[in-house]
């Protein structure tokens, strides 16, 4: 076991006062402490950032792209040790931070890095007959990347890799229930040679580490991933210094089910939305809409899917669904099941701990419920865990309806065989990405985001390259300007 520090100006610094443990979740074991922060620390990482900002926002962007992809080689020669480090800190199958977290990882760092060349490629020029206006994308500063402890190192990198390729340096702070990867991340930056202060990482608590750096001053835009109340916590921080921020928040999903979708594909798109990483994904499907006919089929198709998932040691090649990410969360998670069975839902399956699991670990069973009505708080609540709850509809309209019955839109899936009608619902779902016959189909040049509580603004693409800038615009008359001292010129185009 070692004390991780935070990582400031290209070097690991210890952490003032107390530590925390960092449990892996499939064992009970400390495997790490980490700081639980400190404003110091905070300032440190802001100052390092602000002055590494002077020089990083003048390297010219294939330089800063180059940059990103060293780093990207670092990560994926280091590829298994990452993958272990994910899957000992969230619980997850070494399966699937090797096949998922890890590459996306180092996607995200390579794709960014591309896409920001590119874009800074273009010149954005608009011509009248009285001027010229060509606007100019200047990095925003010092920013902050705050992210959750679901899918770590992937979405440190998603919110990392756009900032740094277009000139911004990073403080950025991972969730301290899995801290490692980031850690592990800052010395493959130094070692690829990104110039200290660059990229910071600081530990600790929300409120120790998350809070003051969000609302310190120096810090010019803020893009965040986590659950609701944190988002709206971190934009009314924001707000008083009119700091930019994009929130990346909860999600209470839906995937719509016709009775003309092929039965075994939309069942094996339900089951993976439902059951994937644990249902800890901000995109699992945790309300599945299903036309009253094909009701029981669907049950009895997604608890045989359920039931064949091989559950148990995170660390076992064979491996498909592991530890929830902590003993808090999967609390949490159990007492929304207990609540929903007192409320009256039937369990078709899961519900409990599963048998033939570690007695120490955090695990708890894939969960089939139906027998709710959309008000319940089952059918309302996040619970970020392997939880679908199934809701039957009789019309279309109906379907569109339940489908939008909740606070969030962050996304959606509807599986039918008749396209038309697909798109048509998908038109009528308020969600900032609807999947058809599909789920987590991602395209890096696509927006992604939510809608109400699930989001503000979008990330992904070449939205996430402009959140990092301050655009600004240069006009210059092609003649002199005409008209009497005073007057509003015409805005001729
Ligand atoms: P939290 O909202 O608890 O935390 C998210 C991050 O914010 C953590 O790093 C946390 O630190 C930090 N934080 C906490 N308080 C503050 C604060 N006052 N100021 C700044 N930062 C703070 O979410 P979880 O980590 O529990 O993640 C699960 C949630 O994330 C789910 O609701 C899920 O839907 C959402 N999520 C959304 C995604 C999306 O793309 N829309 C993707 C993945 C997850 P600490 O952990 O130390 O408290």
């Amino acid at each position: 076991m070692q004390t991780l520090g935070h990582w400031i100006d290209g070097a690991e610094v210890a952490g003032e006062g107390d530590t925390l443990k960092n449990i892996n979740p499939a064992t009970g074991e400390c495997i790490n402490r980490i700081p639980a922060g400190d404003t110091e620390a905070v300032g440190h990482a802001v100052a390092a950032a602000q002055t590494a900002f002077e020089s990083w926002r003048l390297v010219p962007v294939a330089e800063r792209a180059a940059h990103l992809h060293a780093v990207a080689d670092a990560v994926e020669r280091d590829a298994e040790a990452f993958a272990a480090a994910e899957c000992a800190d969230t619980g997850k199958p070494i399966a699937l931070a090797s096949s998922v977290d890890i590459p996306r990882a180092v996607a995200n760092l390579r794709w960014f890095a591309d896409a920001a060349v590119e874009f800074c490629a273009r010149e954005e020029v608009w011509d009248t007959t009285a001027a010229r206006s060509t606007v100019d994308y200047r990095p925003a500063g010092p920013v902050a990347a705050i992210s959750p402890w679901n899918l770590p190192l992937y979405l440190l990198s998603w919110k990392i890799a756009p900032a740094l390729a277009m000139g911004c340096t990073v403080v950025a702070k991972p969730s301290e229930i899995t801290p490692t990867t980031a850690s592990m991340l800052a010395h493959c930056s130094a070692a690829a040679g990104l110039p200290p202060g660059v990229l910071n990482i600081l530990h600790g608590l929300g409120d120790r580490s998350g809070a003051p750096l969000v609302s310190h001053r120096d810090i010019k835009a803020v893009t965040f991933t986590g659950g609701t109340a944190t988002g709206r916590r971190v934009a009314e921080s924001c707000a008083g210094a009119f700091k930019k921020v994009a929130l990346e928040m909860g999600g209470k999903n839906p995937c719509v089910i016709f009775a003309d979708a092929d039965p075994e594909a939309a069942l094996d798109v339900a089951a993976a939305a439902a059951f994937s990483n644990q249902g800890q994904i901000c995109l699992c499907t945790e309300r599945l809409i299903v036309e009253t006919s094909i009701k029981d089929d669907v049950i009895a198709g997604l608890v045989a899917r359920a039931n064949a998932l091989r559950i148990g040691d995170p660390t076992a090649s064979t491996t498909q669904f592991g530890s929830l990410t902590s003993h808090a969360h999967r609390d949490k998670v159990a007492a929304a099941v207990d609540q929903a069975r007192n409320d009256g839902a039937t369990v078709h399956c899961g519900g409990e701990v599963p048998t033939n699991t570690a007695p120490g670990g955090a695990f708890y069973a894939p969960t089939v419920l139906s027998g709710l009505g959309s008000g319940s708080v089952c059918n309302q609540t996040e619970i970020f865990g392997p939880v679908t709850s199934i809701i039957p509809f009789e019309t279309e309209a109906q379907a569109i309806h339940l489908a939008n019955d909740t606070d969030y839109g962050l996304c959606a899936t509807v599986c039918s065989g008749d396209r038309a009608r697909a798109q048509r619902v998908a038109k009528g779902i308020d969600a900032g990405t609807v999947w058809i016959n599909c789920w987590l189909v991602r395209d890096f040049r696509v927006p992604f985001g939510g809608m109400k509580d699930s989001g503000l603004g979008r990330e992904g693409g070449e939205t996430a390259l402009r959140f990092f800038t301050e655009p600004v615009t240069v006009c210059a008359t092609t003649g002199s300007q005409q008209g009497a001292a005073g007057a509003v010129p015409s805005e001729s185009t």
